[in-house]
């Protein structure tokens, strides 16, 4: 059972993630302050602090420092800001992930299972899910709706670096640095002509994208479809 300790001063929220994430099978706190969410951090235990950045007596990014000087656990930053340079602080001074509010208890769910996956022993950790779609890394299949997927090496390679990170747009460049091992660019058409195949294998275009978003001059993510 992974233990998870979430940081909400609204009440609201902090209910709608316990239930979910308890529902989930999780053992699951939560606290309304800053300090609170220190004081249990340094009482040891956790899996996975998810901390939000607004709380009423500490700001998140204090929090996140002090977590950081006493705690190597894993922290997911929930913030309501979808601003570039704080998110980069954010990671820089220790987050290991970044959520933007509002969010679904899926997709937490999700973000706190790459990174325990990411931390963890690859091979005893269960299929990655994003909506129909299951990705087993450790065997290298990916079924949709229960349907087996026949994948090439790299159109699997692609799928599986995108959906562990779910919701993150990552470049072109860096998806041919990571899957392609190309560091220095190489055929930009390479990333291309995959990822249309690749849409073209999970029922979707480019025009009618459902898992397979691009954002135009940065890059592509893999997204939990709305349906
Ligand atoms: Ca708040």
């Amino acid at each position: 059972m992974v233990s998870i300790l979430i940081v909400e001063d609204e009440q609201p929220i902090r209910q709608a993630l316990t239930t979910f994430l308890s529902d989930s099978g999780h053992s699951v706190e939560a606290l309304a302050s800053g300090m609170d969410g220190m004081h249990r951090v340094t009482e040891g235990g956790l899996d996975v602090v998810v901390l939000d950045l607004g709380l009423p007596d500490l700001d998140g990014g204090q929090v996140l420092k002090m977590i950081r000087a006493v705690s190597d656990v894993p922290v997911i930053v929930a913030t309501a800001r979808d601003d570039e340079s704080e998110i980069v602080r954010i990671l820089r001074d220790g987050a290991d992930d970044y959520i933007v509010k509002p969010f679904s208890g899926a997709q937490l769910q999700a973000r706190i299972e790459a990174i325990l996956r990411r931390t963890a022993d690859k091979s005893d950790t269960g299929p990655i899910r994003v909506g129909d779609l299951r990705i087993d890394i450790g065997k290298r299949s990916v079924s949709m709706s229960h349907r087996t997927l026949d994948l090439t090496r790299k159109e699997f390679d692609l799928l599986a670096y995108l959906a562990e990170r779910p919701e993150i747009v990552v470049s072109k460049r860096e998806l041919l640095a990571e899957v392609w091992h190309q560091p220095y660019g190489g055929a930009d058409k390479t990333v291309d002509v995959h990822l249309s195949v690749l849409r073209r294998k999970l029922g979707e275009t480019a025009q009618d994208a459902r898992y397979l978003q691009t954002v135009h001059g940065v890059g592509i993510k893999l997204v939990f479809p709305d349906s």
